[in-house]
């Protein structure tokens, strides 16, 4: 699981005499078997660190950047064949004995960079998409906490409380069992309100984004009336289950279909505002050509994108100038080159802007407006 620390702990990251290597590789075997995807993936970091080891300006370096390719290496291969991510990213300067890896639940585009400064831009991006969910299973006497993250799921304790039991059938009769009746209402509410207590505590102090609850009907309902206001207004959804024998991979299967019908209605809302603002001609532009434009010139603050949409087209790689014609380079003169994918350069471009990057998970508004737009900060005549 990536932790908030983790990541803080790579944006710090400071390296004195050494290159710090930075790592994006696709494992995705969809379209093709693991043997090859290992070949290819051989392949790519014995070229890449030939190239790099030219730059580098002392043996030390050079011997840091063999290290950092050597773990690199020892840690894909296993990861290919164990298939739990579609990509990984993987920071590494031997020389400093720095070391992080990343499973990434989306495709990305292969880098392989040696600087001074690790290359974070293409990691913080899938990260800002994806949120932290708190999911709590409760139920009259017990309650499970767990963070979801990125796919992954994360155990964060629980509750387990005593309560007296109630009267059996055929019981007591009369005051006794109204005793005892109340006694067990007593320690249920006790119970909820102690859950109630410690998730606050694990929801702020994991500084999650959602709350998803599972359990039975009955007690989930009784429990939400104890939820503390931030909590409530955090709710994305429940799931039905039977806590005393549901299991992890259940829990994180339905936490993740939550999570998908939230994201799925954010990426909506934000297409259909994109949509509306367009056409209105009010700080959103729609369809490739607009959206390079507002790209090249700084205007954009959020990319919206479908997932998999790709065109061909022109670019100065230089300058990271994307066009679809073929044209000379506005920035440095030189005439563009062709270019596989402007969609992948214009996510680039976004980057290196600091554009927040939307990719679209099916069809939304957009589809008809040309698959890719942008919301602006501002927008030049
Ligand atoms: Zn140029």
């Amino acid at each position: 699981m990536i932790t908030r620390q983790q990541v803080e702990q790579l944006l710090s990251f400071q390296n004195g005499q050494y290159l710090v290597t930075s790592c994006y590789l696709n494992l995705d075997r969809a379209k093709m078997p693991a043997q090859m995807v290992k070949i290819k993936v051989k392949d790519l970091l014995q070229a890449a660190q030939q190239q790099l080891a030219q730059k580098t300006g002392s043996h030390a370096q050079r011997e840091s950047l063999r290290r950092d390719f050597a773990d690199i290496e020892a840690y894909v291969l296993p990861e290919i064949v164990a298939n739990r991510f579609k990509a990984v990213a993987i920071f590494s300067c031997a020389g400093e004995k720095f070391w992080q890896a990343y499973g990434l639940p989306r495709m990305v585009r292969n880098i392989l960079i040696a600087d001074h400064n690790p290359y974070i831009r293409p990691l913080t991006a899938i990260l800002s998409e994806y949120h932290r969910y708190c999911v709590a299973v409760v139920d009259r006497a017990h309650a499970k906490f767990y963070e979801v993250y990125l796919g992954e799921i994360l155990d964060h304790g629980g509750v387990d409380d005593e309560i007296p039991r109630r009267v059996r059938e055929g019981g007591l009769g009369g005051r006794d069992e109204r005793h005892i009746e109340r006694r067990h209402g007593h320690a249920i509410q006790h119970h909820y309100r102690t859950v109630a207590e410690q998730l606050l505590r694990v929801f702020t102090g994991g500084r999650f984004d959602w709350l998803v609850l599972g359990g039975q009907r009955e007690p989930l309902r009784e429990f939400k009336d104890y939820l503390h206001p931030t909590l409530r207004r955090r709710w994305a959804g429940d799931f039905h289950a039977d806590p005393t024998h549901v299991t992890v991979p259940e829990i994180l299967q339905q936490t993740l279909a939550v999570e998908e019908r939230v994201e799925w209605e954010h990426e909506l809302k934000l297409a259909g505002e994109l949509i509306q603002k367009a056409e209105a001609g009010q700080r959103a532009v729609k369809g490739l050509g607009a959206t390079l434009t507002a790209l090249d010139r700084g205007e954009a603050q959020t990319l919206l994108v479908e997932d998999g949409f790709e065109v061909p087209g022109y670019a100065c790689f230089a300058c990271h100038f994307a066009s679809l014609e073929q044209q000379s380079c506005p920035h440095c003169g030189k005439p563009v080159e062709p270019c596989a994918d402007v969609v992948d350069e214009a996510i680039e471009l976004a980057l290196q802007r600091n554009c927040q990057v939307e990719h679209l998970q099916g069809p939304t508004p957009l589809r008809e407006g040309g698959r890719i737009g942008a919301l602006l900060r501002y927008q030049t005549a």
